[in-house]
């Protein structure tokens, strides 16, 4: 399970559009635990994102500014192509509830089809995280809430940008 240094590398992929506390507290528990995280960030998942990739990507680097071992990156096409290509052997996911467990477990699943060697790990945020979503996080806002308590600040900071700019 480990990289040709010896290494833990795990990739942890997703939208983060945008990236909310429920990310941030899966994000460090898995720098806790591997040697090094990349949140890797899938390129064209969605056609009118809230925020454009490279903003989200922009947003990741300054929440994780002070975590050397926390990487941000982009990729396209398959995951487990790009877990390889960058000497990963792990693949994290966040588990909320029941209801993410079967999809989870379906592209878990396909994944290791594809690379028998690359393992999935399910890690839960901390309980004050598991009804949070990026989607519900973007409802909110569409709808004129608060959702200050969510995301990090260099989210909220772009969320006031993008109300001013109407
Ligand atoms: P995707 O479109 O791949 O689901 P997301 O950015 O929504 O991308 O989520 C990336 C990963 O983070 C997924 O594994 C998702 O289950 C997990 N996740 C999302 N929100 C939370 C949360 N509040 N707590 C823990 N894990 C979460």
């Amino acid at each position: 399970m480990s990289t040709s240094h010896g290494s833990l590398l795990a990739v942890y992929p997703g939208s983060f559009d945008p990236l909310t506390n429920g990310h941030v507290d899966i994000i460090l528990r898995g720098a806790r635990l591997f040697d090094r995280i990349v949140v890797a960030m899938l390129r064209n998942l969605e056609k009118s994102p809230l925020f454009s990739l490279e903003e989200r990507l922009e947003i990741a680097r300054e929440v994780f500014a002070d975590q050397p071992t926390v990487e941000v990156d982009i990729f396209e096409g398959l995951l487990v192509d790009y877990a390889r290509r960058r000497g990963a052997s792990v693949i994290v996911r966040g588990l909320r509830a029941v209801s993410d467990f079967e999809y989870e477990l379906q592209m878990a699943l396909m994944n290791r089809h594809m690379a028998p060697a690359l393992e999935t790990v399910f890690m839960m945020p901390g309980e004050s995280y598991t009804y949070l979503s990026s989607r519900l996080v973007k409802e909110v806002f569409a709808l004129g809430g608060d959702v200050s308590g969510f995301v990090p600040p260099a989210v909220v900071a772009r969320l006031g940008a993008l109300q001013t700019k109407g």
